[in-house]
């Protein structure tokens, strides 16, 4: 393909991915935006492949085949609640193709020289430096996702020192890199380099704590973006680097909205803690906890005006969010005011909720922000929490000590009454004891919330809507 339509292709592409971003943005425009990428997606595929030599392409569509067979089993069998963890695979990947890419094309001869020699070897280094930390920093993110690793800080003594030392050694072993005589010698110190990096990843993402994980989410997502724009530039592939600087910047984006929502400090996050005080839990609250039953929260929610329903991971486990759209639609045709309020890092994923409210045809404008209904709960008559725990806890504003003091929460227990449906007592991700079950106007509803839900549809379905 000649080099001026393929460069048009690729400007048609980015200009797709683009739109597919600000489409993105909004659920009402979700849809749209991923039709888009995918658009955007398939040109860069089809000119890619198309501009590249013709005795690759059998190999790369034995690939491509392989990958989408392994990409469309994986698309029906994840559950939404393992989409988390599914990112989390997915950015390992970009980062384990970037180094790959790296050594292949370090090893490929180039007929380079001179400051054009010292570039690409430059950008092949960072790149390999990023994708390997890239790499294992997914692989603990999506172990501690899926909780095969607890949420629980791994502290090494000493470990901001570790991190500085491994950052001088990355940059002599360049110096050793960009020095070598020969691709040869050269893998010596890329190869160092490497195994640091990869060891760096690890312990970055073990140092940081349960409740700051959303922002190494994003944070990831971010390094994926980068390490994808360096093996565009080792490749001096255009579309690569505009793309790989679109998933960076926006994910650097995120990581700044998600630290400016959990009150936390961004380098602070990203250096596993540093500044942080080693906060220890709360310490368990005794107190009386009021049980409540399904018949008795239907008969609060007839009596009220104002209803406030606080979605958390516990319902995207649960699946409930079909029966508390259908919970709402009832209660609003009695003439009650029913709106949903998010946290920013409500689930396991940013935006997780109002893609199930989405899913669940809850109409946006009864879903509003933290800050946009925070105000409000003092006028709410009942504040339904369906299978959130971190996200209303009072320990982050009343308690220095917790893991989650400073995060700003939505302050339900300011409302007439409370409704918490979960199964136990146990606490939720940060592993943190949550006073708000023990309140005066705290009622629990314990049970699996599908279950406790669909017998509040029952009792709410006596009364004619
Ligand atoms: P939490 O994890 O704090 O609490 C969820 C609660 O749901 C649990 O306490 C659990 O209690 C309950 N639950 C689980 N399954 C069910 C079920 N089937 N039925 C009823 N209840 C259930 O979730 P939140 O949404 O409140 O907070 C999110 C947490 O996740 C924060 O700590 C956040 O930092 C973290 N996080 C967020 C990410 C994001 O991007 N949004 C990414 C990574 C982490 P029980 O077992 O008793 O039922």
């Amino acid at each position: 393909m000649p080099s001026g339509i393929s460069n048009i292709a690729y400007l048609g592409a980015s200009a797709l991915f683009i739109l597919s971003l600000s489409g993105l943005s909004h659920p009402a425009t979700a849809k749209r935006g991923n039709l888009l990428g995918i658009a955007g997606m398939a040109i860069a595929i089809l000119t890619t492949v198309l501009a590249g030599s013709p005795d690759g392409v059998p190999i790369i569509i034995g690939a491509m085949v392989l990958g989408a067979a392994a990409g469309a089993m994986l698309a029906r069998r994840v559950e939404m609640t393992q989409m988390p963890e599914l990112v989390a695979v997915l950015h390992s990947f970009v980062g384990l193709a970037a180094v790959l890419v790296g050594y292949a094309n370090y090893l490929d001869s180039h007929a380079l020289s001179g400051a054009e020699k010292a570039i690409h070897e430059v950008e092949t280094y960072l790149g390999i430096l990023i994708g390997a930390v890239t790499f294992t920093g997914s692989v603990i993110a999506f172990l501690k996702l899926r909780g095969t690793l607890g949420g629980k800080p791994t502290l090494l003594p000493g470990r901001h020192m570790l991190n500085a030392l491994a950052l001088a050694a990355c940059v002599v072993l360049g110096y050793q890199f960009l020095d070598a005589a020969s691709a040869q010698d050269g893998l010596v110190p890329l190869g160092v380099m490497t195994v640091i990096a990869l060891l760096v990843g690890a312990h970055l993402v073990a140092a940081i704590g349960g409740a700051d994980m959303p922002v190494v989410v994003s944070m990831l997502n971010s390094y994926s973006g980068w390490a994808a724009a360096a093996t565009g530039f080792m490749l001096g592939n255009d579309l690569l680097i505009i793309t790989g600087a679109l998933v960076g910047s926006s994910g650097a984006i995120l990581s700044y909205i998600m630290c400016k929502a959990m009150n936390r400090k961004f380098l602070s996050v990203i250096l596993g803690g540093f500044g942080a005080t080693q906060a220890k839990g709360a310490a368990t609250e005794q107190g009386e906890v009021l049980p409540v039953s399904s018949d008795e929260v239907s008969a609060l929610l007839k009596d009220a005006n104002e209803v406030i329903i606080v979605p958390g991971y516990g319902m995207a486990v649960a699946q409930a969010q079909g029966t508390i759209s259908e919970i709402a639609r009832r209660l609003r045709a009695q003439g009650i005011n029913v709106r949903f309020g998010i946290h920013p890092v409500a689930g396991r994923l940013p935006g997780h909720m109002n893609v199930l409210l989405a899913e669940a045809r809850v109409p946006y404008d009864i879903v509003l922000e933290m800050e946009e209904i925070n105000d409000d709960f003092e006028h709410a008559d009942v504040v339904l929490v369906v299978g959130a725990n971190d996200i209303v806890n009072p320990g982050a504003l009343e308690d220095p000590a917790s893991p989650i003091a400073g995060m700003p929460v939505l302050e339900v227990w300011k409302a007439r009454t409370v409704v918490v449906s979960k199964r136990s007592m146990a606490a939720g991700y940060a592993g943190v004891d949550n006073p708000l079950f023990y309140k005066e106007n705290t009622r629990m509803w314990f049970g699996d919330a599908k279950g406790s839900v669909d017998a509040l549809l029952r009792q709410l379905e006596e009364v004619p809507a």
